[in-house]
């Protein structure tokens, strides 16, 4: 390996480093994994990139452990932005926001989130699937991932917003994906190059299991696992547009190296009803009376997020701004001290948007009058100001765990169950029944009506006997969602720890169809080879993380 990377550096022009302290400090995720890069990589420009993949695509047959990762952030939960090879940074270089407008953004895919923020604001504009970790993550690992958040509700997951990706494919050239009429794609599948078969056989290969294909696709308002196929190609419309595969193939199709986007327009005002409750079991029913109120959002966190968040507030002091944050403590620990000891079992936020705050207060006082049935306490927190601290908690949960709870980690691998809301009443109790017989300490945050929940167990997950938990567990947890037609993914996608589960969750002949998407993107496997199709549950079981630790993400 040592001489490949010398090779490497002769024609590559960004940074590589192979020292043990930055190999190490690669070697983490969100996720319950760890792999040791053989060197980090920080690409300069997208003509590093296909000198990169060109390079690798010629030496792959000498050296067979060589493989490219490409990684923004390194926030994914599943153990797709890490990598035993060359793992490559695009946050370094790729860090340009070319424009926002009031229909689109344009950026480099290393951008952060907390920088595209106050842009889009200011335009009064949005992108309607930024997730809860919007605060640490990039917009090019949002495409990786086909994230999802609070805006899911009403607008879907990554997918839905991505208009235009510039990619570089496996013969090292960097081409555009873009949604393409009949003609167009025609034309494109004339072409004699590598782009030219690309689509004439990922076109074959969808018409040809055409119905399987849009069956596939889980019966859920979210979902990240697997390949989008179905939504690449539709007959009726006669649209072709390749960027659904793209996004959410966790780098294993290519390196993205520019980004457009859709934005929309955001509400001028936005309010939240909170709803205290004491009892879990009364969840699925109150997410149906919530839902017929069609909130703008609807998220929620358990009582131990609910109290590592009061504990320790004053980390959020920074970003909330000092005084900001002494009144808004003191308003948080008054709503507290109204349970007289007694923490509620969940903490529902129910957000509505308007033009003015007065419409975002009728909408709210309508479902309080609503919910009176449910004997709840219940908090109009009426403007994004009074909002925040409830935001800030919720989006910093895991953060929270990882950061305060010292002797476990917060292990995601059933994280981000999905069913449709209307059967959470069946599948919730069924659900605990299988957390409890595991004996897995789980805190529960999520977008509710999505019925999509972050289960987090904390675990300390270098022990065997732990370890030695998740595969039954997974394995009572599959048939259960998929009696409610759910995914195991609606927005964390598969990585190492779901990408062995594709064929319980697809079907076999599905699963096939997924492997050949990739061989025909990546005949030789150099990009993210151990996770989704690659992935392969007793590789990944043997990379799982050897200490608790609390290290932040880079
Ligand atoms: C506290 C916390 C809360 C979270 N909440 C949510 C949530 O609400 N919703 C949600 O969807 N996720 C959530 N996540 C998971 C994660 O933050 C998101 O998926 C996020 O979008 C990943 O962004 P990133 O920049 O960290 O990407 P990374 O982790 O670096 O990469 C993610 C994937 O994208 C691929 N990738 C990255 N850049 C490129 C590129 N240029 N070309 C090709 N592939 C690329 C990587 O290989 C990897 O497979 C959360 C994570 C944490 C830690």
């Amino acid at each position: 390996m040592h001489t490949i990377i010398s090779s490497l550096r002769t024609i590559f022009e960004g940074e590589i480093n192979t020292t043990e302290q930055t190999r190490k400090k690669y070697s983490h995720d969100a996720s319950i994994y760890e792999m040791v890069p053989e060197a980090v990589l920080f690409p300069k420009d997208a003509m590093d990139i296909k000198k990169l993949v060109h390079f690798v695509s010629q030496s792959k047959a000498e050296y067979p452990a060589l493989s490219i990762t490409p990684r923004s952030a390194g926030t994914d939960m599943s153990g797709a932005s890490i990598g035993n090879s060359l793992l490559v940074d695009m946050t370094r270089h790729f860090s340009t926001l070319h424009s926002v407008s009031r229909t689109e953004i344009h950026t480099q895919p290393g951008v952060f989130m907390h920088d595209i923020d106050p842009v889009t604001n200011e335009k009064g504009v949005m992108l309607g699937c930024v997730p809860a970790s919007r605060a640490i993550n990039t917009i090019g690992g949002m495409v990786g991932n086909n994230s999802g958040g609070e805006q899911s509700l009403r607008y879907g997951n990554t997918e839905n917003f991505v208009k235009e990706l510039k990619v570089v494919f496996a013969d090292g050239k960097e081409y555009t994906v873009k949604p393409l009429n009949k003609r167009e794609l025609e034309i494109k599948m004339a072409q004699g190059d590598f782009e030219g078969e690309l689509y004439r056989k990922i076109y074959d290969l969808i018409e040809a299991n055409y119905d399987e294909i849009k069956n596939a696709r889980p019966k859920v308002n979210k979902n990240s696992m697997g390949y989008n196929l179905w939504s690449v190609w539709d007959r009726h419309t006669g649209i072709f547009d390749m960027t659904r595969l793209i996004t959410g193939s966790q780098g294993t199709l290519g390196v993205i190296t520019d980004i457009k986007m859709h934005v929309v327009p955001k509400a001028p005002h936005s309010g939240l009803l909170v709803l205290y409750l004491p009892d879990i079991k009364q969840l699925g029913s109150i997410i149906k009376t919530v839902m017929d109120h069609q909130p703008a959002t609807f998220e929620g966190f358990d009582d131990i997020t609910f109290n590592l968040g009061i504990k320790h507030f004053n980390l959020f002091q920074k970003q909330l701004g000092m005084k900001e944050w002494l009144k808004t403590q003191a308003h948080l620990l008054g709503s507290v001290a109204k349970f007289k000891g007694h923490i509620p079992n969940m903490v529902l936020m129910v957000e509505f948007e308007g033009d003015t705050q007065q419409e975002v207060l009728a909408k709210i006082n309508e479902l309080k009058s609503q919910m009176s049935g449910f004997k709840l306490k219940m908090e109009i927190e009426g403007s994004e100001e009074e909002s925040k601290p409830f935001w800030t908690i919720r989006r910093a949960s895991l953060m929270l765990l990882r950061q305060k709870v010292h002797d476990k980690y917060a292990s995601p691998f059933m994280d981000d169950l999905t069913v449709q809301p209307k059967y959470l009443p069946e599948f919730l109790p069924q659900l605990r029944k299988i957390i409890r017989k595991y004996k897995l300490p789980a805190t529960i945050a999520g977008h509710y009506g999505d019925g999509n929940f972050h289960i987090i167990p904390l675990m300390g997950i270098s022990s065997p006997a732990e370890q030695a938990k998740l595969e039954p567990t997974m394995r009572e947890i599959i048939p259960l969602v998929l009696k409610y037609n759910g995914t195991l993914a609606g927005e964390h996608n598969d990585g190492m720890v779901r990408g062995p589960w594709l064929p319980a969750v697809f079907g076999d002949h599905v699963y096939q169809l997924f492997r050949q998407t990739k061989d025909i993107f990546d005949p030789q496997h150099i990009f993210n080879p151990h996770v989704k199709t690659g992935a392969a549950w007793d590789y990944s079981m043997d990379h799982i993380r050897t200490n608790n630790g609390q290290e932040l993400i880079k």
